[in-house]
């Protein structure tokens, strides 16, 4: 066998054990009775411990350092500078590293909860300051010491690092915020409780059929409930979570948009190369820039309400009966100052996530201390966003993230709507009759463009390399901009 096979029968054997490892993880979540959750915590913990032998078997150095050693193919480099990044990672952490972080994530996740609920920032304090250390530390063990933040980020999208961030973010902001004055003192407002007595199962088939047309492939997944919808799995086998509420299918509707756009990207990366880097996402940045088009560019435009009106009142036609199309659509694209991240729009949305991007940035190098937080927070929310949260579960305690360590997350979403009306703009030039498709429920010009210029390449381009190679431009705030201009502006002006 020659060396890239014997690469590639240690990958798969990864590759299978991290599947069934997930499947475990949705079960969890979707199906799993709740007195039984103690041997499945036994049984993730089992599958870690495997996980981490399987990725850090000595072998697959050797075969690393033999490949190393040839001229790189272009076909296999990709897979090469992956592969190495992975190995070095798990096998440059001490265990003892591993476990620390492993049984802190768990109690910062409860302290969390705790002080969220009981509107305790101070308690939760000493957890996120060990947080911070051990990510500190772990960039030192890894060769990242001088520049732990860029680690963090790279983690969630190789190759972006925090003065690209930067760069990209401020530029964003000085256009956005005007933008957001403009809509909230419009007179023009949305109302969302114009909706009331949605049936759960007319809600799931309407869901079903859209998701459907947009180009999920229900033979190779499926759509679940949990408490937080999100999708999991591979393109081999995509599982893909909603939650129902009777008064609020817009918010159903479209989260099963967003998690059928990661699905949709799954199922379209190489079947033949998920064990390796050119059948994986090319990050979380590429990821969300695939929801988020098919949820917002596609989903919330009024040709593809024009298709989904009438079938969408055929459904509901008692409910919707005194709603006109406007209200409707304004209802679609609704905009608000809302201090909560996950229940804001896509407009506002972004200042969320560049108020954490500061925040992180200053906590890693030491320029706003732990205890600082809350009034950092409250300050910026107060200055991009026009308000200031009641207190701090409202505020600084809302998000879930950094009890489990994860900083350098927050900025894929952001850096994922740039991709997406960066890609939005290019398919639209190329291809300007798409919005005349959508109107007929056609969305299979589009899912193809994006299976060329993204999906099928896998994570052979990283974030930045893929917005060069996708949309022939370097990643630019100014499509957003453009875009959501070109679509709330006239709502709200
Ligand atoms: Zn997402």
């Amino acid at each position: 066998m020659n060396l890239i096979d014997q690469l590639s029968e240690k990958q798969k054997h990864i590759h299978s054990l991290e599947s069934i490892a997930g499947l475990l993880g949705w079960d969890e979540q979707t199906l799993l009775p709740e007195d039984s959750a103690d041997q499945r915590q036994d049984q993730n913990a089992t599958m870690a411990k495997v996980i981490h032998q399987a990725e850090t078997d000595p072998e697959i150095g050797r075969i690393l350092e033999q490949l190393e050693t040839q001229a790189a193919k272009h076909e296999t480099a990709p897979i090469l500078r992956d592969a190495r990044r992975d190995y070095d990672r798990s096998t440059k952490l001490p265990a003892s590293w591993v476990e620390k972080r492993a049984r802190l994530c768990s109690e910062a996740y409860h302290a969390w909860a705790a002080a969220r609920k009981n509107n305790d920032f101070p308690s939760y304090i000493p957890y996120l300051q060990r947080h911070l250390d051990l990510a500190k530390e772990g960039a030192e063990l890894l060769g990242w010491g001088d520049r732990p933040y860029d680690l963090q980020i790279d983690l969630h999208d190789p190759g972006v690092d925090a003065a690209t961030i930067d760069q990209l973010f401020s530029s964003l902001k000085s256009d956005l915020v005007p933008i957001v004055q403009t809509i909230v003192n419009s007179p023009t407002k949305a109302r969302a409780d114009i909706f009331k007595g949605f049936p759960v199962a007319e809600q799931k088939a309407f869901l079903e059929d859209v998701t459907a047309s947009l180009g999920f492939n229900y033979k190779r997944g499926r759509i679940d409930i949990s408490l937080h919808p999100f999708c999991s799995g591979n393109g081999a086998d995509t599982r893909m979570t909603t939650r129902f509420d009777v008064d609020n299918p817009l918010d159903s509707l479209f989260s099963s948009i967003h998690e059928t756009g990661h699905g949709i990207y799954e199922q379209g990366l190489p079947l033949d190369s998920l064990h390796n880097a050119l059948g994986k996402a090319a990050g979380m940045g590429a990821h969300e820039s695939q929801s988020r088009l098919w949820e917002n560019q596609v989903s919330r435009s009024r040709s593809f309400w024009k298709y989904y009106e009438p079938k969408f009142r055929a459904a509901f036609p008692k409910q919707l009966e005194d709603i006109s199309s406007d209200e409707l659509y304004l209802a679609i694209n609704s905009v608000s100052q809302n201090p909560i991240r996950v229940d804001s729009d896509e407009v506002t949305y972004n200042l969320h996530i560049i108020i954490r991007f500061e925040i992180e940035k200053k906590l890693f190098s030491g320029e706003l201390a732990i205890n600082e937080l809350p009034e950092y927070w409250n300050a910026q929310y107060k200055e991009l966003l026009g308000i200031e949260p009641k207190n701090d579960a409202e505020g600084v305690l809302q998000d879930v993230h950094w009890s489990g360590g994860a900083f350098g997350y927050f900025p894929s979403y952001c850096l994922g709507n740039m991709l997406a009306a960066q890609l939005w703009y290019a398919a639209t030039e190329q291809l300007p009759e798409l919005e005349e498709d959508f109107t007929r429920g056609d969305f299979s010009r589009l899912l193809g463009w994006l299976r060329e210029k993204v999906h099928k390449n896998g994570a052979r381009y990283h974030l930045l390399e893929l917005s060069q190679h996708a949309t022939g431009q370097t990643l630019s705030p100014q499509p957003l901009i453009r875009y959501l201009k070109e679509r709330y502006l006239p709502l709200y002006s």
